[in-house]
């Protein structure tokens, strides 16, 4: 992935302020934070979003994910931790990169992530089902 900017950050092309790396992961602080000490966990293989990651990658992601956050929280001395990934353009993802956004959270920080909306009647149910018949079809 040539023209990747987190492969280039990864093999330090582009310059970064890292935070942590092992064998299979790599993290460091977003340009643009929405707190300070925002944080991103990126694999060092080229998948474009969480979607496309093999199965064996996840455990070592999510065990990178909640050591750098345990850090990122102290470090900073937040009260909570967002952790947000977008996965796919229409979700708001910008770099074709699998990325987990580890985002320091204050009581005080009037950070809304998203509005929450309303099921009409049997609509609920109905959404559930195409869900789990997709499931069960991956299987
Ligand atoms: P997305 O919107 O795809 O979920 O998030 C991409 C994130 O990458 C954004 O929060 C953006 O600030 C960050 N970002 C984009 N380019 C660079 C860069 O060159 N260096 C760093 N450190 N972060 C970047
Ligand atoms: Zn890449």
């Amino acid at each position: 992935m040539d023209e990747c900017i987190f492969c280039k950050i990864i093999k330090g092309e582009i310059p970064s302020n890292k935070v942590y790396e092992n064998k299979n992961f790599f993290a460091f602080l977003d340009i643009g934070p929405v707190n300070k000490g925002h944080t991103l966990v990126i694999p060092k293989k080229h998948y474009k979003n969480l979607l496309d990651m093999p199965e064996e990658e996840l455990k070592g992601y999510m065990e990178t994910i909640q050591k750098v956050s345990n850090a990122v929280k102290k470090g900073v001395n937040a009260e909570g931790i967002s952790i947000n990934m977008s996965n796919e353009s229409a979700a708001g993802q910008v770099v074709m990169h699998a990325h987990f956004h580890l985002i320091p959270r204050f009581k005080d920080d009037g950070l809304r992530l998203w509005p929450q909306g309303r099921y009409k009647e049997g609509e609920a149910d109905k959404i559930k089902d195409k869900i789990t018949n997709c499931l069960e079809s991956s299987n």
